[in-house]
Formats: C-alpha cells, sequence, structure tokens
C-alpha cells in the first residue's frame, strides 16, 4: 500500500474498528448480573431464613403450649373426681388448676402470635421471590440481547481486522508510522480529504500550491495549520 488514497481507506478501516471496539467495551461492561438483581436474590435469601426461624419458633410454642395442657389433666381431673375431700388440699389442688390455666393462657397466646409472625413471614418472602422472577425474567431479556450484540460486534471487530491487514500489507513503513503518530491527538484522523480549496480536518483554507503538490501525488503532503496527510479526490 502506497497511496494516499489506499491510506484514506485504511483510516475508515480503522475508524469503524475504533467504534466496533468502544461499542463492545460498552457492552461487556453491560453484561454480568445488574446490582438491583443481586440485591434482590439476597434478599429473597433473606426472607427464607426469616421464614425458617419463624417456623421453629412456632413450633416450638404450639409444643410448650400442648406440653402444658397435659400437664393440667391430671390435677384437674383429680378435682373433678370428687375425691379430694380435705378443703386445704382441695383449694391447693383449685390453685394448682388455676395457676397451670393461667400459664396455658399464655402460652396459647404466645404461640397465637408465633403464628402470626410465621403468616407474615410467609407473605414477604412470597413477595421478595416475585420480585425476583420479576427482575430474572427482564434481567435475562435484556442481557439475551447483549450477547447477541456482543458476538455481532466480535464479528465485526474480526472482519475489519483482517481488512486492516489486508490494506497494510507491504505498505510503506515510514508512511504508516507517520500515519500512527498523525492519528493520535487527532481523533483518530491522520489522512484529511480536501474539497473546495479546504482541508476537511480542520477546515481551513489551503495554498494553492499545497493543493497542487497534493494533487500530483509525488510526495505526502500535509495540511500546513493540522498536519494532516491531504487527500486530492
Ligand atoms: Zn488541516
Amino acid at each position: 500500500m502506497t497511496s494516499i488514497a489506499e491510506l484514506y481507506r485504511l483510516q475508515e478501516v480503522d475508524l469503524e474498528l475504533q467504534s466496533a471496539r468502544d461499542d463492545l467495551t460498552d457492552v461487556q461492561s453491560r453484561l454480568g448480573e445488574p446490582e438491583e438483581l443481586i440485591e434482590a436474590r439476597r434478599a429473597a435469601e433473606e426472607c427464607q431464613e426469616a421464614l425458617r426461624v419463624a417456623e421453629r419458633d412456632f413450633k416450638d410454642r404450639e409444643a410448650e403450649a400442648d406440653e402444658q395442657g397435659r400437664k393440667i389433666e391430671a390435677p384437674s381431673q383429680r378435682m373433678y373426681e370428687g375425691k379430694v375431700t380435705n378443703p386445704k388440699e382441695l383449694e391447693d389442688l383449685q390453685q394448682e388448676v388455676e395457676s397451670l390455666t393461667r400459664r396455658r393462657g399464655a402460652l396459647d397466646d404466645e404461640a397465637l402470635a408465633a403464628m402470626e409472625r410465621l403468616d407474615e413471614a410467609e407473605r414477604a418472602l412470597a413477595e421478595a421471590q416475585r420480585h425476583l422472577e420479576e427482575l430474572t425474567g427482564t434481567t435475562g431479556a435484556e442481557q439475551d440481547e447483549l450477547r447477541a450484540r456482543q458476538s455481532t460486534l466480535e464479528g465485526e471487530i474480526a472482519s475489519l481486522e483482517g481488512q486492516r491487514a489486508e490494506l497494510a500489507a507491504g505498505g510503506d513503513e515510514a508512511l504508516l508510522d507517520r500515519y500512527d503518530e498523525l492519528r493520535a491527538g487527532r481523533q483518530g484522523q491522520a489522512v484529511a480529504k480536501v474539497q473546495g480549496g479546504s482541508c476537511q480536518g480542520c477546515r481551513i483554507l489551503l495554498p494553492v500550491n499545497l493543493i497542487q503538490r497534493a494533487r500530483a501525488g509525488d510526495e505526502v503532503v500535509q495540511c500546513n495549520n493540522c498536519e494532516r496527510i491531504l487527500y486530492v479526490t
């Protein structure tokens, strides 16, 4: 590759490559789980754990209340059988039954409160799971799109790199070096077309002799303002 026209074509490929690589970087940064989804999964796990605790608590309290119920059976049976006739003994027995019954009532209340907490934990878990499923659905579709875009861009980049290698193959090394140097700091534009007597890189009106030299094509002519290599079509 020696002509400025080919160098200009190389620049077009390089600009496309840069744009595709930028797009790919953007796509790759958006691939993976978003923070919101990670947070929703964590919340659902916490609700699951809270439900396990609430279930255990309810079972314990229910068992305690049942146990208390069994403790009342024997003394209340003795009381109603009428076998205890000693008034003092009967009074003690009555007090024991009353005390056990009060305790049973308190334990029943605790078991009821535990059941309400269990219901609440079940509702919270259902809500957290619904939110998680919703997010998984939308995020899944978005991630599929991003993966498809990534694959398209990778294909485009491979094809452009192939074109670039072909264009640069056997080229004038010194010219390619100068091209690379000029690209840096000029938004990747080392070559500028000349149109209406102006450099299209910096829009300045060019001296006529400079345009003539560039048109002749015997040498590499650069803009006297922005130093871009001039390409007269
Ligand atoms: Zn210029």
